[in-house]
């Protein structure tokens, strides 16, 4: 089959004809119809989040038609999945036994330590393959499967804020400020200085108010979510908070957070990071994400292209999310 290979930080991922891969117990094998790209596989390539075992096929955002194994739990022979981030847990430890699989010391990631779905096929747990809603088409759905469920958890750490920051108007902001409206919260968009075309979207989406990450909202935020890698927007979004608010920090890498008054804390705000996934986190979100139903806006890219579409969610040259076709 055709795959995209992952071999060493730095370089760019490599066309490559790869044996198919074969379920084996418990598993499902899966035609790849779409992979979205996610921020995670930039820090990957640069080597700021490490891919242990090299190459690997990288890709965490998988929609699958299943070829091969038992349909999970609402799905059919021949019918669509989506395999998240987070692809196996140990099911043992204290953190699998009490609802935080996503802290599993042992936990196994798709598209870094298992292969991912930039190929024409792939292999997953079945424990964590979800059943996608008939509702969703393959392009439209990827992106749900890490921009989304990861999001979905930041939200669910800042409570019941009705004025909700986001910053980064990335694919995770995109899908968020849908559950958000949804929701009856307001959603001020945050972006990089002079992104009018990231602001405008953010309006579209119906935030209240977009502007750039060093301008004050027009409101005080009950709650913030940090979706860009950028260490220096805590301290600008502690600064934007009401006493007792919020800020989630939802990616998986951040630079150097910058030293900032104690003031900024004060008044019980809390400053926290969101980890991953559970699959409790994804069967809510699917099921809410139909229910609205989320409409994501999505950029194309045939597999050939995988780092043309890296380079362009790097340098910002598309609204929404890429997803890459086999
Ligand atoms: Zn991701
Ligand atoms: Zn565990």
């Amino acid at each position: 089959m055709r795959a995209m290979l992952f071999e060493r930080p730095g370089s760019p991922l490599r066309a490559a004809e790869v044996p198919e891969p074969q379920a084996g117990p418990g598993q499902l094998a899966l035609e790849v119809l779409a992979c979205g790209v996610c921020r995670t596989d930039l820090h990957l390539i640069d080597g700021e989040v490490d891919v242990p075992d090299p190459p690997r096929i990288l890709g965490h955002q998988i929609v699958g038609r299943i070829i091969d194994g038992d349909p999970p739990e609402g799905a059919q022979p021949g019918g669509l999945v989506g395999v998240p981030w987070l692809g196996w847990t140990c099911g043992e430890c204290e953190y699998c036994r009490s609802g935080r699989e996503n802290l599993c010391p042992r936990a196994r990631f798709t598209g870094r330590d298992i292969d991912g779905g930039m190929a024409s096929y792939t292999v997953a747990d079945a424990r964590y393959c979800f059943a996608l809603p008939a509702a969703f088409h393959p392009l439209q759905a990827a992106p749900l499967l890490c921009a989304g469920l990861i999001g979905y958890r930041a939200l669910r750490f800042c409570g019941e804020a009705p004025r909700l920051g986001l910053y980064g108007f990335g694919a995770a902001a995109h899908i968020l400020t849908q559950l958000a409206v949804w929701q009856g919260r307001s959603v001020f968009a945050f972006t990089r200085a002079g992104d009018e075309a990231a602001q405008a979207f953010a309006l579209e989406l119906g935030a209240v108010w977009a502007g750039a990450s060093e301008q004050a909202p027009p409101e005080e935020l009950d709650a913030a979510i940090i979706f860009a890698p950028v260490g220096g927007l805590v301290p600008l979004a502690l600064g934007a908070l009401a006493p007792g608010g919020t800020v989630v920090c939802g990616g998986i890498h951040m630079s150097e957070i910058p030293a900032f008054p104690y003031e900024l804390l004060w008044h019980e705000r809390t400053l926290r990071s969101v980890a991953n996934l559970t699959r409790r986190d994804a069967i809510e979100m699917l099921e809410l994400s139909a229910r609205i139903p989320v409409r994501t806006t999505v950029s194309e890219y045939p597999l050939e292209r995988a780092n043309a579409a890296l380079e362009d969610l790097r340098s910002g040259a598309f609204t929404g999310a890429a997803v890459i076709v086999p």
